[in-house]
């Protein structure tokens, strides 16, 4: 049998052993031990498995061997015995498999083009730690408009690079902006084109999870070794580790440890690393050395594209006009610009008719009601005004005095951010200002708030107030 055939084969024997032993352990030791597990070959009667660290092969030996060559004889008689060892590396296995079929050897083989089989390989032996990827969220499917182009950009530019680009590329903005579609972009990109490269894409919460573990098994050794044998590591929503000591303390040593090597590491969080609360700053300051590229709120255009692209993705033909309505009233997040497509396209095709616009006003008036509970410029210049200590006449005043200039880009800044209004709009409620007078705001506020956590806070609140 050549080399490629008979991996075929082991590797179906191994999928109905696997399950066998599923059935009989259960759900939990199997996730913790025999997942990780991959077959690598078949000499004699000896069938070799592999698992990520040492730790494991101790406890499979002990606990599971025995019954893994019963079951095993089971699907094939030639079978003896079952042998495990450890192999985190997966290049390790390319190369066995290379010589199984008498392929010669490059020295150097981390880069050389991927069969399929080897990405499938690759999400065995990492299955453990690697969160699975959507399949809907790629760069294809990403649409890309002014709030969001440059984290877009950065983004493929990591998918692409042959080297590090920068480090960490670090993503942040509110809920439901992009971010984990972003980074699955990136991993899908990197495996699609280059399988050989070892990404890695894990929550911030369960990096905890497994540090955590790992310091109970008294196995951190190994931990560390999973971590730091990767080419790209991406972790999302790294504002869960603020607070939590000795995560961070671990995570800042894998971090370093993975820019030394020259690996990739990419990063998400809800705000910026300067204003992530409760990191050290040693942390932070690393953090802010690579790109920092935000996802900002989304515009009009901007939803009305990413409806346009989901319901041809849906294959569905909505009316321009509802797609127009939703892109107006919903305004939140895209997560729930989605949902309200769903929900009529799905109400169209139980009905059977065409959406009108009559019809999404009945279907979504809960999440309608819920997004038109929007504030007005008044109501954002009037608290703002007040926060400041300052005339709510002052916001359409010509004072350019710094006392009452700062708050009135506060509010002209909230205004942009949690109304629909255009920015000519927004200048004329401030007395008449210029559309190019609002930008300024917007961007001055953005700075200062990256440059200044208390600032931050303070406008923060604001939002909050107004938007509870
Ligand atoms: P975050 O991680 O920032 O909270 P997600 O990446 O989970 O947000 O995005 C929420 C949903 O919105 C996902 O279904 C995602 O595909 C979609 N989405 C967000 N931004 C875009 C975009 N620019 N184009 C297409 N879909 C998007
Ligand atoms: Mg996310």
């Amino acid at each position: 049998m050549s080399g490629e055939a008979l991996d075929v084969r082991l590797n179906s024997e191994w999928e109905l052993v696997c399950g066998r032993l599923r059935e009989e352990v259960g759900e939990a030791a199997y996730q913790s031990w025999l997942k990780p597990m991959s077959v690598r070959e078949m000499t004699g009667g000896q069938i070799r498995l592999s698992v990520p660290t040492r730790f494991m092969q101790d406890w499979v030996v002990a606990h599971y061997a025995e019954r893994l060559s019963a079951l095993w004889q089971v699907e094939n008689p030639d079978v003896d015995s079952v042998d495990v060892i450890v192999q985190s590396d997966r290049r390790a296995l390319r190369t066995r498999a290379a010589e199984d079929m008498g392929v010669e050897q490059k020295p150097s083989p981390p880069l050389a083009p991927a069969r399929p089989r080897t990405s499938q390989r690759l999400e065995e032996s990492y299955a453990e730690i690697n969160a699975p990827l959507d399949p809907r969220f790629t760069f294809d499917q990403f649409v890309v408009g002014k709030p969001n182009e440059f984290a877009y950009a950065a983004a493929r530019r990591v998918a692409e690079a042959d080297t590090v680009p920068f480090n960490p590329l670090f993503l942040y903005g509110g809920v439901g902006l992009g971010k984990t579609h972003l980074m699955h972009a990136i991993a899908w990109s990197i495996r699609n084109e280059n399988a050989t490269r070892n990404v890695i894409y894990l929550s911030a919460e369960k990096f905890m999870y497994r540090f955590i573990r790992a310091l109970r098994e008294q196995n951190t050794v190994d931990f560390k070794e999973q971590f730091r044998s990767v080419d790209v590591l991406m972790i999302d929503d790294v504002q869960f580790i603020a607070g939590k000591d000795s995560t961070q303390e671990e995570f800042f040593h894998t971090f370093n440890a993975l820019v030394d090597q020259r690996r990739q590491i990419v990063l998400s969080a809800d705000k910026s690393p300067s204003n992530l609360e409760g990191i050290e700053e040693r942390l932070k300051s690393r953090l802010n050395c690579g790109l920092v590229a935000d996802l900002h709120a989304t515009t009009y255009e901007l939803r009305l594209g990413i409806l346009q692209s989901k319901a041809d993705q849906i294959g569905v033909d909505v009316q321009s006009n509802v797609l127009e309505f939703l892109a107006h009233k919903i305004t939140s997040n895209v997560r729930e610009l989605e949902g309200a497509l769903n929900r009529i396209v799905a109400h169209a095709q139980l009905v059977g008719r065409e959406t009108t616009l009559e019809t999404t006003q009945e279907v979504l008036h809960d999440l309608l009601r819920a997004n038109d509970r929007r504030v007005t410029i008044e109501e954002i210049q009037k608290r703002v005004a007040e926060h400041f200590n300052i005339r709510t006449s002052d916001m359409h005043s010509a004072r350019r005095a710094r006392s009452v200039a700062r708050p009135r880009q506060v509010a002209m800044y909230l205004a942009k951010q949690l109304t629909s209004r255009s920015l000519p709009e927004i200048g004329r409620k401030f007395g008449g200002r210029d559309h190019t007078t609002v930008m300024h705001a917007v961007k001055k506020v953005d700075e200062l708030r990256e440059r200044d956590a208390g600032f931050a806070e303070d406008v923060d609140l604001l939002r909050r107030m107004l938007e509870g």
